[in-house]
């Protein structure tokens, strides 16, 4: 019987290496050996805290049926080694390099659309699930079979490893889009962490006119610099004394405008990164909450109400936000390899991966696995 190499997620703390049988692959599909699988944030959260995407140990997903243990990894390029029977399209052939939008919406299970699929905002889909926490396969493993639906096929000009970068990129890209960001606006980045430092690089391709990020950890102010920024702003500094100014609120004003900045996305998600992007966005302005929150936070309304501001908030992506980016990303200019930290083989998923994201998480961007960096196409 064939088999797959797989990090496997059986709850919290518990993932393990080990050999699966490798599934078949249905009309509608396609296996893909994996190039490369991106580590997310989200994977950290399950591991420590988890399960939070996953079914719960002895439940099943209620639209996919899955259950523990799934194999981890949503972030993930490969190259097409066996088609499905049904599958014609031209674009998806052996030896073919895709990138996976993992997410399932109604259409990956033949259904109906629901409200929000109807709506085009499918990344909301009712039925919304992932390959890599919450359906069968994940790109932490030497191979996947996926929906021939959830394939980008890659043009030359783009690498499997900036392929193995288009979901989280996709993340920042839909942030920017739903935010309303028109060209020319100004924007302030809270938190400069994988996602921001997304929005902050993909903000340049919008036509970004002033960018200011928000982030008090020195190798991610070093990367914010990098990354284009043009102000880092460090929020713990407080020139005058405790619970004075807001320093981020200041210096915005002073690179931006007295008025504040036209977009404030909070991709770090306490108390004062919220209460710092509502003080610092224009009277009609934008306030886009990209993070997930472990408790509820305060919110006085009279600060939106009386100057107009919106709070918004998104999630993932949709299959649209995948091909603008990769649109975007044909044209170059986006110099999406630097989220790249570290390469790092599947043996060492745990303790190069996993754990280094744990235990020295700011000197990490983008961690990416290569599950066949040693071994030949399987045909
Ligand atoms: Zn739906």
């Amino acid at each position: 019987m064939a088999t797959v190499t797989a990090l496997q997620y059986y709850g919290r703390k518990d993932v393990r290496l080990e050999q699966v049988p490798s599934l078949p692959c249905g009309p509608d599909e396609v296996r893909l050996q994996i190039a490369y699988c991106g580590i997310c944030g989200s994977d950290i959260h399950e591991y420590l805290g988890g399960p939070i995407f996953p079914p719960k140990a002895g439940e099943k997903h209620p639209w996919t049926g899955h259950q523990l243990p799934v194999t981890l990894g949503h972030e993930m390029s490969g190259t097409i080694v066996e088609v499905g029977s049904g599958v014609s399209d031209p674009k998806l052939q052996v030896g073919a390099r895709v990138a996976v939008n993992p997410a399932w919406t109604d259409r990956h299970y033949g259904l109906e659309p629901c409200t929000a699929c109807e709506l085009g905002m499918s990344n909301i889909c009712k039925r919304y699930a992932s390959y890599g926490l919450s359906a069968a396969g994940g790109g932490l493993a030497t191979e996947i079979v996926v929906k021939h639906l959830s394939c980008i096929p890659l043009p030359d000009s783009v690498s499997l490893k900036v392929g193995a970068l288009m979901e989280p990129l996709a993340v920042a890209w839909h942030c920017i889009r739903t935010s309303g960001f028109q060209k020319g606006q100004t924007a302030l980045i809270l938190g400069a962490g994988p996602i921001g430092l997304a929005i902050l690089m993909l903000l340049r391709v919008w036509g970004a006119k002033t960018v200011v990020i928000s982030e008090p950890t020195a190798s991610r102010k070093r990367m914010a610099n990098d990354f284009g920024a043009d102000l880092v702003v460090d929020p713990t500094r407080f020139t005058a004394p405790k619970n004075g100014p807001d320093p981020v609120v200041i210096a915005t004003q002073g690179a931006v405008h007295a008025d504040g900045v036209d977009v404030a996305f909070d991709a770090t998600g306490i108390q004062t990164t919220l209460d710092t992007a509502i003080a610092a966005v224009r009277p009609g302005g934008t306030v886009f909450n990209v993070a997930i929150h472990e408790k509820p936070l305060m919110i006085n309304l009279n600060d939106l109400t009386l100057s107009e501001r919106r709070l918004m908030g998104g999630i993932c992506y949709t299959q649209d936000d995948f091909r603008d980016l990769l649109q975007a990303l044909q044209k170059g200019g986006i110099p999406a390899e630097k989220l790249i930290t570290s390469v790092v083989d599947l043996d060492d998923v745990v303790e190069k991966g996993l754990l280094e994201l744990i235990r020295n998480k700011a000197a990490h961007v983008k961690i990416l696995i290569t599950p066949n960096r040693v071994r030949s196409v399987r045909l």
